[in-house]
C-alpha cells in the first residue's frame, strides 16, 4: 500500500499542498487565496477567499459535455413512478424550482426546511437551495411532529417544503398532518409551506400559507435563475442529529469544502465517472443520501437512482433488477438492508444480470462478518465496508481503491482515509495509543479535512465543547466510537462512547427517546438502552418505573401501557425511534451515587454478564428485568 501510504501522509504533512491540488477538481468562479485558516481551532475555514456554487458542480457544469446523459432516475416501487431526468432537464427543473424558492421570498442565507418521502422533488428542493444560497435542512421523513418541532425552532426556516404523503410497503404514510401540528407547537413558525402533492391523501390547505408547487410550477415553467456565487465558508446546509442530550445538533456544512471533499471521494474513494450509475438505498433525511445520492455521484456527472420502497418488494430481488435495467455501477446501502435480504431465496441474488456492478459500499452501522461473507459470495463483487457519521460528511475509515488497489479485511471498514489525522486515546488518561490491538477512543487531530462540520448551527461554543478536546498545542475531535487498530493499520469500530444507539442504521440520541416516554403522565422514571438485535444491529428497549404501578401486576394491564408509550414515541418522535419493548420496573438499577447502570442492564439484556455490581444500591431492578425477558 506504498502509493496510497505516501498520499496519505502528504494530506497529513502538505495539507494545503494536497488539498490545493483537489480543488481542482470543482469549477470555481474567483479561486481561493488561501487553502486552510486554522487561526482560530478547532474551527477551520477552507478555501478562503473562494467563490463557488455546489449547485453549479453538481449541475450546469455538465451542461457542456453531457446535459442529454441521465442524471437523475427516480425509481418508487411504491408508486409505480419511474422517469429519468437527463443533466439539462434537471437543471430545468432546479430552475423552476429556485424560482419558486424566490417567488416566495427565499433570500440567500435563509433555512428553507424539507420534510419530504424520497421524491424527485426533493432533489430539486435541495439543489434550488444551495443554487441561491438559501440554506436547507432535510428531517428525515420518518420523524414525527415533536421532532420535526424541535429542529423548525433551531433552523427558524422561512419555508417548509413537504408533501401530502409518502408511502412505505404500500402503506400511504401521511405527512402533512405532522407538519401541521410541528408548526403548532413550534415557537418560531415559518411564513411559507410548499406543497408538493402527490395524489395519495387529502390534506388540509392552510389559505395564504400553503402554497401548490404543481401551480408555481407552471407559473415558473420557463425560468431561468443563475447559480448564486458565494464565498468558500457559506453555509450550504444543516442536518440535525442526535446526540448525548435531548436538543438535537444542527450540523452545518460549509459550500467550497464540501464540494472539494465530495468530488475527491468520488474519485479516490469510489471511483467514479460520468456515464456511470449510482445507487444509493439511502434516504435524503441522512447525511449518506445527502452526500452519495444527490450531491457526489452529480458532482462526478454520474447518474443517480433515487429509490422510494424496500428492498423486498415487490419481489426480494427489486434492487438487483434495478441494477440490471439502469446499468447501476455503484451501490451503496447499510447492513441492515443486506441483513433483511439475507431472509430472501439466495438465488435472487444471481438472478439478474449484474454485470456491471463494480463493488457495493456498505456503512451506517458495524458491518458482522457473516453478513459481509453472505453478500459477497451472493453477488460475487467487492464488498467496501466504511466508517465515517453525519459531522464528517464523508469517509473517515474505508479503502481508497482510486489511489491504488487495496485490500479490504471482513469486520473492519479499512484505513484513515486521507485528511483525516486519525489517532486512537486512552479515554482516562487521554494518552495516544500507538500499539496494535489497544482499544481507545476514535479521535481525529484537527483541522477536520474538508467537508465536515463547520460548527453546530447557532451554537460555536457546543461545538467546541462537544466535540473537541484541546491538548497542548493541539485539538482533537472525539468520534465518540471506541476503536482498536491491528498490525496492518486497518481499523475496527466497537461502538459508542455515548449513549447514541444504532437501530438499523439510524442514529437515535437515547435522551430524546427518554423526553417522550416521560410526557406520559404514568412515567416516573425512565431509561432507554441500546441492546444488541440480530436484524437491526441494535433496537431501543425501554425500562419504566410507573408512577402508579397498582395495576401492573397484571400482564393486560402492562401490555396495555406498554402499547400506550409506543404509540406515544410514534406520535413525538416517529416510529424510527419506538422501542422495541417496554419493561416496567420498581426502581431504575443505579449506583448508590444516583448513576443509572446503563452498561449493566444492557448486559443483563443480552443475556451477558453484568459485570461489577459492587456499587449497586439495588440488585432488585436487574432481576426484574431478567425475569420479564425470561
Ligand atoms: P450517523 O451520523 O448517523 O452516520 O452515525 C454515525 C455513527 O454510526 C458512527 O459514529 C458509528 O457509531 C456508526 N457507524 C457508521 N458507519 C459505521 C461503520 N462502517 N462501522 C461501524 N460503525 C459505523
Amino acid at each position: 500500500m506504498d502509493a496510497y501510504a505516501s498520499f496519505y501522509q502528504r494530506s497529513i504533512h502538505d495539507r494545503d499542498g494536497f488539498w490545493r491540488e483537489q480543488a481542482q477538481l470543482i469549477d470555481w468562479h474567483v479561486p481561493p487565496t488561501q487553502v486552510c485558516d486554522y487561526s482560530k481551532p478547532p474551527f477551520a475555514r477552507w478555501f478562503v477567499g473562494g467563490q463557488t456554487n455546489l449547485c453549479h458542480n453538481a449541475v450546469d457544469r455538465h451542461l457542456n459535455d453531457r446535459a442529454d446523459q441521465p442524471a437523475l432516475i427516480y425509481v418508487s416501487t411504491e408508486t409505480g413512478h419511474e422517469i429519468t431526468y437527463s443533466f439539462a432537464q434537471l437543471s430545468d427543473e432546479v430552475q423552476r424550482m429556485a424560482a419558486i424558492l424566490q417567488s416566495l421570498g427565499v433570500k440567500q442565507g435563509d433555512r428553507v426546511l424539507i420534510y419530504m418521502p424520497m421524491v424527485a422533488e426533493a432533489a430539486f428542493a435541495m439543489l434550488a437551495c444551495v443554487r441561491i444560497g438559501a440554506i436547507h435542512s432535510v428531517v428525515f421523513g420518518g420523524f414525527a411532529s415533536h421532532a420535526l418541532a424541535s429542529r423548525i425552532d433551531d433552523a427558524s426556516p422561512v419555508l417548509v417544503i413537504s408533501a401530502d404523503a409518502g408511502s412505505r410497503g404500500g402503506k400511504v404514510v401521511p405527512y402533512k398532518p405532522l407538519l401541521d401540528e410541528a408548526i403548532s407547537l413550534s415557537k418560531l413558525p415559518p411564513q411559507s409551506v410548499l406543497m408538493v402533492d402527490r395524489g395519495l391523501t387529502p390534506f388540509h390547505r392552510v389559505d395564504g400559507r400553503d402554497h401548490d408547487y404543481a401551480a408555481l410550477r407552471q407559473q415558473h415553467l420557463n425560468a431561468r435563475v443563475p447559480c448564486v456565487w458565494l464565498a468558500s465558508e457559506h453555509p450550504s446546509y444543516t442536518l440535525y442529529t442526535s446526540g448525548t442530550t435531548g436538543k438535537p445538533k444542527g450540523v452545518q456544512r460549509d459550500t467550497a469544502g464540501y464540494t472539494v471533499a465530495l468530488a475527491a471521494s468520488m474519485q479516490h474513494i469510489f471511483v467514479g465517472k460520468p456515464g456511470e450509475v449510482y445507487f444509493s438505498t439511502s434516504d435524503i433525511g441522512w447525511v449518506v443520501g445527502h452526500s452519495y445520492i444527490i450531491y457526489g455521484p452529480l458532482i462526478a456527472g454520474m447518474a443517480t437512482l433515487m429509490y422510494e420502497g424496500l428492498p423486498t418488494r415487490p419481489h426480494g430481488g427489486v434492487w438487483w433488477e434495478l441494477v440490471e435495467k439502469y446499468r447501476v455501477t455503484h451501490m451503496f446501502s447499510a447492513p441492515t438492508a443486506v441483513r433483511v435480504l439475507k431472509k430472501q431465496d439466495p438465488a435472487l441474488l444471481s438472478k439478474y444480470d449484474i454485470s456491471s456492478l463494480k463493488a457495493l459500499y456498505l456503512a451506517g452501522e458495524p458491518l458482522d462478518e457473516p453478513t459481509a461473507q453472505w453478500i459477497a459470495d451472493g453477488l460475487g463483487k467487492p464488498i467496501i465496508d466504511n466508517y465515517w457519521q453525519t459531522e464528517t460528511g464523508w469517509p473517515i475509515l474505508t479503502v481508497a481503491n482510486g489511489v491504488q488497489p487495496m485490500p479490504s479485511k471482513f469486520g473492519s471498514p479499512g484505513v484513515p482515509m486521507y485528511g483525516f489525522h486519525v489517532k486512537l486515546l486512552n479515554d482516562h488518561t487521554g494518552e495516544e495509543l500507538t500499539g496494535a490491538n489497544e482499544k481507545g477512543v476514535v479521535v481525529v487531530e484537527g483541522p477536520l479535512p474538508p467537508g465536515c462540520l463547520q460548527t453546530l448551527w447557532g451554537d460555536d461554543e457546543r461545538f467546541v465543547k462537544t466535540y473537541w478536546q484541546s491538548v497542548p498545542g493541539r485539538w482533537v475531535y472525539s468520534t465518540f466510537d471506541w476503536g482498536v487498530r491491528d498490525a496492518d493499520g486497518y481499523f475496527y469500530i466497537l461502538g459508542r462512547t455515548d449513549d447514541v444507539i444504532n437501530v438499523a442504521g439510524h442514529r437515535l440520541g437515547t435522551r430524546e427517546i427518554e423526553e417522550s416516554i416521560s410526557s406520559h403522565p404514568n412515567v416516573a422514571e425512565v431509561a432507554v438502552v441500546g441492546v444488541a438485535d440480530q436484524l437491526k444491529g441494535q433496537v431501543a428497549m425501554a425500562f419504566v418505573v410507573a408512577k402508579d404501578s397498582s395495576g401492573l401486576a397484571d400482564a393486560g394491564a402492562r401490555l396495555k401501557l406498554e402499547g400506550e408509550i409506543m404509540k406515544l414515541v410514534d406520535s413525538q418522535l416517529g416510529a424510527v425511534a419506538r422501542p422495541a419493548r417496554v419493561l416496567f420496573l420498581s426502581l431504575l438499577p443505579k449506583t448508590r451515587s444516583g448513576k443509572l447502570l446503563r452498561r449493566a442492564i444492557q448486559a443483563v439484556c443480552e443475556r451477558r454478564d453484568p459485570g461489577d455490581l459492587t456499587t449497586i444500591d439495588d440488585p432488585t431492578p436487574l432481576q426484574q428485568i431478567k425475569d420479564q425477558l425470561a
